[in-house]
């Protein structure tokens, strides 16, 4: 388990293992020839994506940022990405149970990211978390109800529909403090109305960046994904993220990386992004 400590908040990643994603669609109009230098592809062109989760500790709560794939995908679905399932033994095995979350926070509703919001018991839908308030963005939310053709797929409404229903779940305009120490902000691009976690204790900051930056190979600003329903956005919100990020030396949190899930950025003497190890 890899862990850092952030003023009095103790942060610690835990995956929910890693899938694979075509390469093509993880880099967008980036050509092969550089991004195979950053994340092999295999014969298939998949390169091999990870499912980071954000674990606080603030020493009075404890909130995960993100809940993976989950377990509950089609069969289709599984042909595709596989189904590694590994989040919620990872938090058992650090100690960590379900009844222990007080908070889940999801940056937006597609299915690897909320995917063990919910499981599947005796037929039913329930909550995962049962004692924790959830929270997600309010327009992704209204988004996910009616999905455009394009990414239809990536959203499940068991995934967080039924936590909307019984009023487990609520709805962020993006800009809220969540905890003392634990807000939101919207930066658009990926999606519409994808929130940002900024995690603040002692002077020192960290960042859940989610899909705007999903692994160190994307820190360059015109590296964005296929998936992104708004790519000029995506350049716009990583130059917004930067002229914070870089200067207060934020911890950034990559949610797809699946080998560095944390770095600090930098630019080196040529104005190159560069992500430094923690
Ligand atoms: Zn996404």
């Amino acid at each position: 388990m890899l862990s850092h400590t952030l003023g009095d908040f103790e942060l610690s990643i835990f995956s929910d293992g890693t899938y694979p994603l075509d390469g093509g669609a993880f880099f967008g109009v980036v050509p092969k020839i550089m991004w195979s230098r950053k994340a092999a592809a295999d014969e298939r062109n998949y390169v091999q994506a990870g499912l980071n989760s954000l674990l606080i500790r603030t020493g009075k709560q404890t909130v995960l940022v993100e809940t993976g794939m989950g377990n509950k995908l089609s069969e289709r679905m599984v042909k595709f990405y596989g189904q590694p399932a590994e989040l919620l033994s990872n938090l058992s095995a650090a100690g960590v149970a379900s009844e222990d979350i007080d908070v889940v926070i999801n940056t937006h509703l597609h299915f690897d990211h909320c995917g063990w919001n919910t499981i599947r018991k005796d037929g039913k839908i329930v909550p995962t978390f049962p004692r924790a308030k959830y929270y997600a963005p309010e327009g992704e939310w209204q988004y996910a109800r009616k999905p455009s053709e394009r990414d239809a797929i990536s959203y499940i409404p068991d995934n967080y529909d039924p936590l909307v229903k019984s009023g487990q779940m609520m709805l962020l305009k993006g800009g809220e403090e969540i905890l003392p120490g634990i807000s939101v902000k919207t930066f658009p691009g990926h999606t519409a109305s994808m929130q940002a976690v900024i995690i603040q204790s002692g002077g020192s900051t960290a960042c859940y960046i989610s899909d705007l930056i999903p692994t160190t190979a994307h820190i360059d600003l015109t590296w964005g994904m296929a998936f992104d329903l708004y790519p000029l956005q995506t350049i716009e919100s990583k130059k917004q993220y930067y002229a914070k990020a870089i200067p207060e030396k934020w911890l950034t949190v990559f949610t797809h990386d699946p080998k560095v899930p944390w770095a600090y950025l930098e630019k080196d003497e040529v104005g190159k992004m560069v992500a430094r190890s923690v």
